[in-house]
């Protein structure tokens, strides 16, 4: 099969488009959708600096070195990396690809170690609170230290790699959950609560899916850490949720797409009923939360006090 924009071997089929294509076009289609996306929701702005939550994997590689690239000509606009070190064995390999990949587009790259911040482990942290999953503490620890140290290191945003699938499987579980709440958390930026602890979250990759970003880290040589997350088994509910889209897209090409779709037009309706949630600090480590003590105080067990 043959490119539909030029005369090269096709290596890819977007199935919901119905177009074949070749690495160039592929790559230049991938860039052109990151770049709609950031301008269709103002994603950045003509002063901002921004921060990349790089964990060296290849979403968040992606998402450096496409925003390096779309902004290069503009000096006003700061992009930097900032990777927070969870503790879980081999992540000092994905640091590396992380430090290799900075040193190469020429960007000041922040680490900070969970541990040190917290003055405990990770797998501490679980063993303290063993009737939580383990991809739930770690979320709730990871966002918060990258808020925090976001808005102290002066960076107006903090960019993460979510892919469509990650944010259609989102979606999609907190549908069935009912949370309502995440709900409104959708989309290229989602809604913040006003204050100014919170930092501003983008999501440029929102409309790529997995499959692409993993052929565009392929035909661009982008070295990145597969890392499979330890705890990965554990989390069954986000594993069915991505057989059962997988499966889906499969049978309907493009119901990722259209999900994602739905969730944003709920989501202005969504959105009007927590204006209202009032935003306190935290008690323990003045952190915002919309309770008396936050998720990581609470996970901690009043370690930071
Ligand atoms: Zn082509
Ligand atoms: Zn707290």
């Amino acid at each position: 099969m043959k490119c539909s924009f030029c005369n090269k071997k096709s290596i890819y089929f977007r199935r919901n488009e119905g177009h074949h294509y070749c690495d160039i076009h592929l790559s230049r289609s991938i860039e052109r959708r990151v770049r709609k996306t950031i301008r269709e929701n103002d994603l950045i702005d003509k002063k901002d600096n921004i921060v990349i939550a790089l964990s060296g994997g290849k979403d968040s590689s992606t998402t450096l070195i496409l925003l390096t690239k779309i902004f290069k000509n503009n000096p006003k606009i700061q992009i930097d990396a900032l990777t927070i070190d969870i503790g879980f064995p081999h992540i000092e390999e994905d640091i590396e690809v992380g430090k290799e990949l900075t040193k190469k587009l020429k960007v000041k790259h922040h680490i900070f170690s969970l541990k040190e911040e917290f003055g405990i482990g990770i797998e501490d942290i679980f063993k303290r609170n063993p009737e939580k999953s383990p991809c739930a503490i770690c979320g709730v620890l990871r966002r918060y230290l990258i808020n925090k140290k976001t808005r102290e290191l002066g960076y107006k945003k903090v960019a993460t790699g979510h892919n469509l699938d990650d944010e259609s499987q989102s979606i999609l579980m907190n549908f069935l959950k009912g949370d309502m709440m995440r709900l409104a958390r959708s989309g290229a930026m989602p809604m913040i609560t006003k204050n100014s602890k919170f930092v501003s979250r983008i999501k440029p990759l929102i409309k790529i899916p997995e499959e692409e970003v993993e052929i565009f880290v392929k035909i661009n040589g982008i070295k990145y850490s597969p890392q499979e997350c330890p705890y990965r088994k554990y989390n069954t509910f986000r594993g069915e949720t991505i057989k059962y889209l997988n499966n889906m897209e499969r049978n309907s090409p493009g119901i990722k797409y259209s999900l994602l779709e739905s969730a944003l037009r709920l989501k202005s309706q969504i959105e009007k009923q927590f204006e209202k949630s009032e935003i306190k600090l935290c008690k323990k480590c003045k952190e915002p939360t919309s309770k008396k003590i936050c998720k990581t105080c609470e996970v901690l067990g009043g370690v930071l006090s």
